[in-house]
């Protein structure tokens, strides 16, 4: 760059260092470019929204992905295998599944404890050369020009700004940053709270992940390490709020009636936590020099298991984008080129689509207990169970498999 002009400071900066922010970051790294990564909440602090107790159900792409940023086998020491998983409604009899040895994979899918996915993520993260970690650092204006995108960030030693070629929005469902750059979205609350816990039951899962829609919500156990199980109750905000004041003893006793008596008797349940539901959408994935990806882009209702798996697929496509990129420009590339931006948006805009309808599409056929909806719901779980070409169509899009994949959730290394 000639004489006076300045310099632009970064290739690529990332708001957010949440679980896809981070993801990025790891990801980008064979491409060795100018990095920062900018996250408003320490790191070890209890108020860290994405690194939290909850567990995360990885579906196959995301081990792939895994697996091709030489992340794998850590994380994998780290979690337990879905080998099997069981879908059942209260008060109907039978039941749906999906089984590892007929889908022909070694696992459906892993759980990882979040905080503990974490500690993998950051770590690694901090390794990559030539990229910075700003961190406690919160952005709080963003400005837009044909030649760079300019951040300030509000740090405990003041105010800075910097100027990046491309800016990528990972910073959640209620991304500041999105609005900064001029991106609507549409947000509609589910009325529902997500509760969350670990307890122990009398079976072991055995590797088993069951789903049990209920009049009342559904609730999901996910099985872990020490034979535990980790679940996700759905309810209404008001009885969420009844079902978080109850002692141990009645919390174990209400879930226990939820769920049934598949995995025997539960005990020794741990914290509880809340949250509050919603379905949104950015109304569009790029501005100028801008993109937003993961939550910021999409937030699911959790009932699939697939917020962050489609999350990390937008993080696989970006990557694929910026790489092709600078294969193709001998290594000088600019990121935020608008072909580079065009062409990630015509990638991700399908697979958006299709989960979003595909998990609100379940929230609502299993969230009405009309009688014309119930039979069309015993219908679907009857067909899902004996036509086992429709399990294998849902086992691809639940593992992630499905549409066109970039080389990262194949499993082929970006570089
Ligand atoms: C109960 C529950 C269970 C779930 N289970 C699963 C599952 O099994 N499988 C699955 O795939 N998904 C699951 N999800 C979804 C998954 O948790 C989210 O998709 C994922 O956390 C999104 O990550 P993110 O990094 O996009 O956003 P976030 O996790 O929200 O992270 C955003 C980050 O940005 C930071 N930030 C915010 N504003 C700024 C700013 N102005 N400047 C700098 N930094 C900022 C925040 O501090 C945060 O660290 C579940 C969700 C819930 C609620």
């Amino acid at each position: 760059m000639s004489g006076n002009r300045k310099e632009i400071d970064y290739d690529i900066v990332i708001a957010g260092g949440g679980m896809i922010g981070t993801s990025l970051g790891i990801a980008l790294a064979p491409l060795n470019l100018k990095i920062a990564v900018v996250e408003a909440v320490a790191r070890g602090s209890d108020q860290q929204p994405s690194f939290d107790d909850r567990s995360t159900a990885l579906s196959r792409s995301s081990q792939r992905m895994f697996e091709a940023m030489g992340l794998w086998p850590e994380i994998r020491a780290a979690s337990t295998p879905i080998k099997n998983i069981h879908v059942s409604d209260k008060g109907r009899f039978g039941f749906s599944h999906i089984d590892a040895a007929e889908q022909k994979v070694e696992a459906l899918g892993y759980v990882v404890i979040n905080r503990v996915l974490g500690n993998v993520l950051q770590k690694s993260l901090l390794a990559v050369d030539g990229l910075d970690l700003i961190c406690p650092g919160k952005i709080t204006a963003v400005t837009l020009s044909d030649s760079q995108a300019e951040v300030t960030i509000q740090e405990a030693s003041g105010s800075r700004n910097l100027s990046c070629k491309l800016l990528v929005a990972a910073d959640g469902a209620n991304s500041a940053v999105r609005d900064m750059i001029g991106i609507s979205a549409k947000q509609l609350s589910y009325e529902q709270w997500a509760i969350i816990g670990n307890l122990l039951p009398e079976k072991a899962p055995d590797n088993r992940a069951f789903e049990r829609f209920t009049e009342s919500g559904p609730v999901a156990m996910l099985p872990v390490a020490d034979n535990r199980a980790a679940f996700v109750w759905i309810q209404s905000p008001e009885s969420a709020k009844e079902v978080l004041s109850l002692s141990d003893d009645e919390f174990t006793a209400r879930i226990q009636d939820a769920f049934g008596q598949r995995l025997g008797h539960f005990s020794r349940v741990g914290k509880r936590a809340a949250y509050p539901l919603s379905l949104s959408k950015a109304n569009s994935l790029i501005s100028r020099r801008s993109v937003v990806i993961g939550n910021a882009a999409h937030g699911l209702h959790p009932v699939a298991a697939q917020g962050f798996n489609l999350g990390l697929r937008d993080v696989a496509a970006l990557c694929d984008c910026i790489a092709d990129a600078c294969t193709a420009s001998d290594g000088t590339v600019d990121c935020g080129d608008a072909t580079i931006l065009e062409n990630y948006v015509e990638w991700r805009g399908p697979d958006h689509r299709n989960l979003l309808r595909f998990t609100d599409g379940i929230v609502h056929l299993f969230g009405d207990s009309r009688g014309p909806v119930k039979l069309l719901r015993n219908i679907g779980m009857l067909g899902f169970d004996l036509v086992p070409g429709v399990r294998k169509m849902f086992a691809r899009h639940t593992m992630g498999l499905a549409g066109k994949l970039p080389r990262l959730s194949r499993g082929v290394p970006l570089k």
